[in-house]
């Protein structure tokens, strides 16, 4: 497919062609306030599905949804030292309320560890009151001064999971949980493939013991960290007094985790997928997974062609799919379909007179190929083809990001890689924030993640890639949003 008008190729600048995408299929728009964006119906409709799918999962792991206030008293933040050292430069403050100035200004939250624990502070007593496994589906505040839509924005939406266990090694575990829970909906549902492991301690979480991460890489060979899963070990429970009775009548505080992603992961869905066309979106989390056009000319093809659109949509429909039928009139199908590929539905299904009279509907992927359907149990069919589409999107993006891997770099090819084509770059790394950081100045990459075994190279480097000290661990290095 060419290159749509008023979509700059990726090729020529990827952030102009994202934007582009985002506006031509009406995912999300600026807003009169900086640093804010409007999520339009179709961009809300995305979030929705993955809503949808994460809030069941949630669920079948145990937890249950809660809803805590979006003001929080200055002073809890400060109880936590790392917390508001990470998170104070970038709140905003109520100062004032209902005409007066406030006893205590009133933080709008950026995450709501601080209130969470001053109510579990009430709520546990005893090892019988845990493990309490709570998730929050909210919007959140963080000032930021350059933003880009989906990816940083003021206001987000998000869910943050918060759980508190009676042993350090069940909060792990609930850590690592969940981190399987995001991995599983990046490549089962938005098809997108995802490195796990473990942050080092310079990119982990204000106020974490551990912070674990799911990587994904965009179409630009730059990383996106699309969720992250926290053991914050007693740090909270400390700084919020959280004790319980344990088993054997003595005292201890709670151990704990949260865990998050947000409606960053629709700005990843759209820079994995899409193309120079528009936004290509995985059939599982399509608002519209197929759009009906009938075709006429004739008043009488109008009609035989409408009524046999009408019936498949229903089929569709009972079948559990999403469809749009677009029978307006006085547009030509070719501006139907331009507009259709451009808004990402993966499935578009054409009748015209002769598909009618030999039984059959056209289907035209969106990520390319066509082929008449039956339209005797044409809704199996179109499972199938659907199907065939979210396998076909995640087998692209893995086979992308694995030829943009690179193991075993040297100091001098991790310098050039990150020049060029960057992606991602697996090496030996000694643990020393001070390499890290010099790593970070010289090739604008950092450490993504020290990958989960399954990740890690076949034969484990023994010297780290900058100074040559023996490696305690393999990490992989990229550019990221
Ligand atoms: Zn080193």
């Amino acid at each position: 497919m060419n290159a749509a008008k008023g979509i700059t190729p990726r090729a020529e600048d990827f952030s102009a062609w994202y934007n582009d995408v985002i506006m031509r299929a009406q995912v999300a728009d600026y807003s009169p306030v900086r640093g804010c964006m409007v999520i339009r119906p179709w961009g809300y409709g995305i979030w929705e599905l993955m809503q949808g799918a994460l809030d069941g999962m949630f669920k079948a792991t145990g937890h249950q949804n809660a809803y805590f206030p979006l003001f929080i008293p200055q002073s809890f933040l400060a109880r936590e030292a790392q917390h508001v050292e990470g998170f104070a430069p970038e709140t905003a403050v109520v100062t004032r309320g209902g005409g007066k100035e406030l006893e205590e200004p009133l933080v709008v939250r950026p995450t709501s560890e601080t209130i969470i624990y001053a109510m579990l502070g009430k709520w546990i007593q005893s090892y019988r009151d845990l493990p309490v496994l709570l998730n929050q589906w909210a919007n959140v505040v963080r000032w930021e001064l350059r933003t880009r839509l989906f990816l940083r924005t003021t206001e987000f939406l998000w869910q943050e999971g918060h759980t508190a266990h009676a042993t350090a090694a069940e909060a792990e575990e609930e850590t690592l949980r969940i981190l399987g829970v995001y991995r599983e909906f990046m490549e089962q549902w938005m098809a997108m493939p995802v490195l796990t492991g473990a942050k080092t301690d310079a990119e982990r979480f204000a106020g974490a013991v551990r912070t674990y991460a799911c990587e994904a890489l965009m179409q630009d060979n730059r990383a996106l960290q699309a969720g992250t899963s926290h053991f914050l070990g007693q740090n909270f429970a400390r700084a919020f007094d959280v004790q319980f009775q344990t088993a054997d009548g003595g005292m201890d505080h709670v151990w704990s985790t949260s865990w998050g992603v947000s409606t960053r992961l629709v700005g990843a869905l759209i820079m994995v997928h899409s193309d120079d066309v528009g936004l290509v979106c995985p059939p599982r989390l399509a608002p519209r997974q197929v759009v009906i056009v009938p075709i006429w000319k004739s008043d009488a093809d109008r009609a035989s062609t409408v009524e046999v659109a009408q019936r498949l949509r229903q089929d569709l429909e009972r079948a559990g799919l999403r469809v749009e039928m677009d029978a307006r009139e006085g547009m030509k199908p070719g501006a139907k379909y331009y507009e259709w590929e451009g808004r990402g539905v993966p499935l578009r299904l054409e009748i015209g007179p002769r598909d009618v009279a030999q039984g059959q509907v056209m289907a035209a992927r969106r990520i390319g190929g066509k082929q008449p359907v039956p339209l005797a149990d044409a809704a199996s069919a179109i499972v199938q083809l659907l199907d065939g589409i979210q396998a076909e999107l995640l087998a692209r993006a893995r086979a992308r990001r694995d030829e943009h891997s690179v193991r075993g770099v040297t100091k001098q090819q991790l310098i050039e890689r990150m020049e060029e084509e960057a992606g991602f770059a697996y090496a030996g790394f000694c643990g020393d924030p001070a390499c890290e950081q010099a790593i970070k100045e010289r090739t604008k990459a950092t450490v993504r993640v020290l990958p989960d075994a399954e990740f890690r190279s076949p034969e484990a480097p023994t010297r780290c890639v900058w100074c040559d000290r023996p490696a305690v661990t393999e990490a992989v290095w990229a550019k990221a949003y």
